[in-house]
């Protein structure tokens, strides 16, 4: 089995660091050979069973003008095409407005989201309890993770995850 993921989320919530540990968890191929015209393969990570590709994306903003109008278009296309959208959030009490306008854009995809909530070596169990109850509620997400990106914890279970739905 194999499949296209691809990461997205705000500015400063973990992918850089989420893919970067992925790489060191498994061995893994950085590449910069192009996928498509939009889409760049960031890094293979291969298992015994399946490979999972992750293509590095446009990220997703509120556009403050017409070209980025353009590029919020371009990446959720972008979106459609993956296999497995990973949102990456993380701490906080409720959902903000940077990340819903994000959830905006997901919901128009049919591809399967993942909710990632990094960063869980930072939060209270009261914490984490709320703010994975509203994003449950809001319905979008085929699943919903805790892990924490800079420990490396939980992310065989991520992977694992990513893998079933391959
Ligand atoms: P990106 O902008 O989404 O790519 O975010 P980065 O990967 O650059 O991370 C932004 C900041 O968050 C950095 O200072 C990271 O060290 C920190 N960070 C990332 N993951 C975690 C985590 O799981 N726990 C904690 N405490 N900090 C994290
Ligand atoms: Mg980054």
């Amino acid at each position: 089995r194999s499949g296209f993921v691809t990461i997205v989320g705000r500015p400063n919530v973990g992918k850089s660091t989420l893919m970067n540990q992925l790489i060191g968890e498994k061995i893994a191929i950085i590449s910069d050979k192009p996928q498509t015209t939009r889409n760049k393969i960031q890094c293979i990570l291969n298992d015994e069973d399946f490979q999972i590709i992750f293509l590095d994306t446009p990220g997703i903003h509120k556009p403050k003008h017409k070209l980025g109008e353009y590029m919020v278009k371009v990446a959720s296309d972008t979106l459609k095409e993956v296999d497995v959208v990973l949102f990456v959030v993380d701490e906080g009490t409720h959902i903000g407005p940077g990340d819903r306008f994000i959830m905006d854009q997901l919901e128009n995809i049919k591809t399967p989201i993942i909710l990632v909530m990094n960063k869980i070596d930072k939060m209270k169990q009261e914490e984490f309890n709320l703010l994975y109850e509203a994003y449950r509620e809001s319905g979008l997400f085929h699943d919903i993770i805790g892990i924490s990106a800079l420990e490396g914890a939980n992310l065989n279970s991520l992977i694992h995850k990513i893998s079933e739905l391959l």
